[in-house]
C-alpha cells in the first residue's frame, strides 16, 4: 500500500511548486498540456490519469477522422439549429486539420480512404430523404472543406465490398481514418520531449479551491497544490464536479480474426452513425449501438452488453460480411462524455479551474484543438 504522506523527496521532487495541472491523459489532457508548456515555457505542467494509460476514450475509439454523415448532421438539425451544426462540423474539420499539424499524418497512419454512410434496404424512404438533401449540404460545407462535392453517391462501393441487404452508399469524400493507439503515442512522446510529468494510475478524488490554487486530493491519500487546474476527464468529470451539464456513456466496440482477401477499406456509418465499422489489418473493427440500449449504455463502467453485442454480430453476418468465416478476436468498451447539446464545454469553470471535456463521440476530431482552447483561458 501507499503510505498516506509523501516523502520528503516526493514531495520536493514531484508535488511541489505544480503550475499546472491536468486531469486526463487523452487526447485533450495531452495536447493542453503541449499547449500549456509551449505559452508557460518556465512552468511546471503535470498530467494526472488514474489509468496505466489513458483508459476514457482517446485510446479505445474506433480511429475515423470524420465530421459527419448526412443522416446524423440531419438528426442534428432536429435536435439543434442548421447554424450550430455547421459551426461544429466546422470545428471537427478544423480540429482534424490542427491534428495532422501537430503529429502528422504520417505518425497517425491517415488513410484518406473516405467516409461512406450505408442504408439498408428496409430503409429506403430514409435513404431517399438523405440523398435529396446532399446538394444542400454540399453547398453549406464548400467553403469548409473546399469541395465542390463533399458528399455523393457511390453505389460501386456496395459491390466492390461485398455488401449484403444495402440499398444505397453516399461517400464523405474529406473523411479517413487514423490509428488512435499511435496518435496517443505520438502525443505522449512530444510531451514527453518538453519535460511534461505525467502520474499515471493515480486517481484524483477531490478537488477544492482556493485564492492561490487548487487542492488536488489522491486515491492513495495525498494532497497537493497546483496552480491552474485544467479538467479534460471527459465523461468522468461529473465526479468531480457533480453540477456539470454532462453524463458518461459507453460504447461497444469489437475486432474479427483476420480476413482473406478482405474487399472492405474504408471507414462506414449506418443509421445516423449510430454503428460503425471499418478495416484494421485485414480485420474488421466493429463498434456503436448504443441506441439499443441508451439506459443500460448510460454508464461510467467499462464492460460488455450483449444486446448490443448480439446486434453487432447480426450486422456482420447479414451486411458486411455475409458468407464469410470469421470469429471475433477481441472486444472492448470506452467512455464518452455526452450531454443535451453536442457542443462540446472549453470554458472557464472559476478562477483556477478551466473545463475542457464532454466532447461526444467525434472527440479524434475535436480533441486536439479543444486542449490548445482550453490553454487559451490560463
Ligand atoms: C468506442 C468508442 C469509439 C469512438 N470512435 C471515435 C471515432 O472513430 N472518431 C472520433 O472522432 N471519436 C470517437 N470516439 C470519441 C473519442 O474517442 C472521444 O471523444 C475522445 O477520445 C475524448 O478524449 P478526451 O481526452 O476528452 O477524453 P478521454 O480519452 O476519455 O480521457 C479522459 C481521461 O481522464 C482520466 N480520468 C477520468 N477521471 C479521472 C480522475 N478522477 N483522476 C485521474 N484521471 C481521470 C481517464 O482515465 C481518461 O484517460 C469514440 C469513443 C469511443 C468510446
Amino acid at each position: 500500500m501507499y503510505s498516506a504522506q509523501p516523502s520528503y523527496w516526493e514531495r520536493t521532487s514531484f508535488l511541489d511548486n505544480v503550475d499546472i495541472a491536468i486531469i486526463g491523459a487523452g487526447i485533450v489532457g495531452t495536447t493542453a498540456a503541449i499547449y500549456a508548456k509551449k505559452k508557460y515555457p518556465q512552468a511546471r505542467v503535470v498530467v494526472l490519469d488514474r489509468g496505466f494509460i489513458a483508459s476514457g476514450a482517446s485510446t479505445k475509439n474506433a480511429g475515423f477522422a470524420c465530421f459527419g454523415s448526412i443522416s446524423e448532421l440531419m438528426d442534428d438539425v432536429e435536435h439543434s439549429s442548421e447554424s450550430l451544426v455547421f459551426e461544429l462540423l466546422a470545428a471537427r474539420y478544423e480540429g482534424l486539420e490542427h491534428l495532422f499539424k501537430l503529429i502528422g499524418k504520417g505518425a497517425l497512419d491517415y488513410n484518406p480512404c473516405g467516409g461512406y454512410e450505408l442504408f439498408k434496404k428496409d430503409e429506403y424512404l430514409f435513404a431517399q430523404e438523405c440523398i435529396e438533401k446532399i446538394p444542400h449540404f454540399n453547398k453549406s460545407i464548400k467553403s469548409i472543406t473546399g469541395l465542390e462535392e463533399t458528399y455523393a453517391l457511390d453505389t460501386r462501393k456496395i459491390q466492390e465490398s461485398g455488401f449484403q441487404n444495402i440499398n444505397a452508399c453516399i461517400i464523405n469524400r474529406a473523411e479517413g481514418m487514423l490509428h488512435p493507439g499511435k496518435m496517443m503515442q505520438a502525443l505522449y512522446t512530444i510531451a514527453a520531449s518538453m519535460g511534461i510529468q505525467f502520474f499515471n494510475g493515480i486517481e484524483v478524488t477531490h478537488i477544492s479551491e482556493s485564492t492561490n490554487g487548487v487542492e488536488l486530493g489522491l486515491a492513495n491519500g495525498w494532497q497537493f497544490q497546483v496552480g491552474e487546474l485544467i479538467m479534460a476527464n471527459n465523461g468522468f468529470a461529473k465526479q468531480l464536479l457533480p453540477n456539470l451539464a454532462l453524463k458518461a456513456v459507453r460504447n461497444q466496440v469489437l475486432v474479427t480474426s483476420k480476413i482473406k482477401d478482405l474487399d472492405i477499406q474504408g471507414s462506414f456509418h449506418m443509421f445516423k452513425g449510430y454503428y460503425y465499422f471499418r478495416n484494421i489489418d485485414s480485420r474488421i473493427l466493429i463498434g456503436g449501438g448504443r441506441h439499443l440500449d441508451m439506459k443500460g449504455e448510460t454508464t461510467k463502467s467499462f464492460g460488455s452488453n450483449t444486446i448490443i453485442e448480439d446486434a453487432l454480430i447480426n450486422l456482420l453476418d447479414t451486411v458486411v460480411l455475409p458468407r464469410t468465416d470469421y470469429t471475433i478476436e477481441s472486444t472492448w468498451s470506452g467512455i464518452l462524455g455526452v450531454g443535451s447539446s453536442k457542443q462540446p464545454i472549453c470554458e472557464k469553470h472559476s478562477e483556477h479551474i478551466t473545463l475542457a471535456i464532454r466532447l461526444g463521440g467525434m472527440g479524434v476530431a475535436l480533441g486536439s484543438l479543444l486542449g490548445k482552447n482550453a490553454t487559451e483561458l490560463i
